[in-house]
């Protein structure tokens, strides 16, 4: 049985208190929310906080707002009410999908948006117990100084995060709070391509909200996750489409994100090309092989990375499909 190391937990009831409370122990503490993905963590011996600072009791974190042209979505809301909500499967389906189909009921219910979006990275040589880390002589992202994946000195392990594709093709923009005050960031800068820590999140900063603004009329949106299991597993590879026709079914405006592959979630470059032409065989074919050149196999999961790069136009032709259908 795997044990959790011991530690403090803290629970503040605003965000001013736990802004404080994460300065004043500083490297020592970590932020808690739902739990799901740290605390297995650090039975893993992945993180040992001293302190945890849990975000469970802050009630501004938990609020779903809708602005008008915009949804707010609190970072501490839990995925399964987001996923459940009917305004948000009616306006922004594409993340209320992927919300759905995070892990298991448990996880949904317990884990949270501003957990997810800052989930830490995965590794088939990393989500290991320490011992059997250990016997392989640890590796960059914890312990080590090799990395077994890529031979070199850059981590790959793999964003597994299933907001960040729907996040990405609705544009959103990430509000964060820290000892220098509040900042946003558009979710497209918030991931840089480094495994072993893949947010642009400073020491001591919280996400607090998310803010997406509600897609013109017409824009049609839609996620697929690859899993071993579909009733509850992190995803080998998970993507997300949106675009809109205009009034004689010309496309005019189209993005994708690929994730799962890498550190960073991939927001498809260079689709713009295909705009104002009325999508056909041939150019949904075009679009998804386009998505396809940017996506590196790498063995950073436990499945064969040559077939899941083969599955990404395979998925992005059905998503595109669903969108145009709709
Ligand atoms: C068996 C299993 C299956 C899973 N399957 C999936 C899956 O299919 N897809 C998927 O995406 N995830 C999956 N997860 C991971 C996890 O359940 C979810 O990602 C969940 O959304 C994490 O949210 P949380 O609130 O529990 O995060 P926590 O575990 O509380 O925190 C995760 C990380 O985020 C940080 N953090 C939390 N909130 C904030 C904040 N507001 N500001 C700054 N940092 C913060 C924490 O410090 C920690 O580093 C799975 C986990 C397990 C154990
Ligand atoms: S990609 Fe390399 S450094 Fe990163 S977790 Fe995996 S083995 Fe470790």
């Amino acid at each position: 049985m795997l044990r959790l190391p011991a530690f403090d937990l803290l629970e503040p009831t605003s965000l001013e208190e736990a802004l404080h409370l994460l300065a004043e122990h500083g490297g020592d503490a970590m932020p808690i929310a739902g739990g799901t993905d740290l605390l297995p963590n650090m039975k893993h011996e992945l993180f040992t906080p001293k302190v945890l600072v849990s975000l469970t009791s802050i009630p501004a974190l938990r609020a779903i707002e809708d602005l008008g042209d915009a949804w707010r979505l609190g970072a501490g809301c839990p995925l399964g009410e987001l996923a459940n909500h009917p305004g948000l499967q009616q306006s922004l389906p594409a993340l209320a999908e992927a919300l759905g189909a995070v892990g298991g009921p448990h996880h949904r219910r317990m884990g949270t948006l501003g957990g997810n979006l800052c989930l830490d990275t995965r590794c088939l040589y990393y989500n290991q117990t320490f011992q059997w880390r250990e016997a392989l002589g640890f590796c960059l992202k914890k312990d080590g100084d090799v990395c077994h994946v890529a031979g070199g000195r850059k981590c790959v392990a793999a964003a597994s995060n299933d907001s960040a594709p729907p996040l990405l093709v609705y544009d959103a923009t990430v509000e964060i709070v820290g000892p220098g005050g509040a900042r946003t960031l558009p979710v497209r800068e918030f991931y840089h391509p480094d495994g072993i820590s893949n947010t642009r999140l400073e020491d001591g900063e919280l996400v607090v909200a998310l803010r997406v603004a509600k897609p013109s009329q017409g824009t049609r949106a839609a996620f697929h996750k690859l899993r071993r299991s579909g009733a509850i597993d992190f995803p080998l590879l998970n993507m997300a489409v949106s675009l809109r026709l205009d009034e004689r079914g010309t496309l005019v405006a189209l993005s994708a994100a690929v994730s799962a592959l890498a550190a960073r979630p991939n927001l498809v470059k260079g689709l713009d090309r295909f705009l104002g032409q009325v999508p056909d065989e041939a150019l949904v074919e075009a679009i998804a092989n386009r998505c396809r050149r940017g996506s590196v196999p790498l063995t950073n999961l436990a499945t064969d990375p040559e077939w899941r790069r083969a599955m990404v136009p395979v998925f992005i032709k059905r998503l595109l499909q669903r969108c145009l259908d709709a």
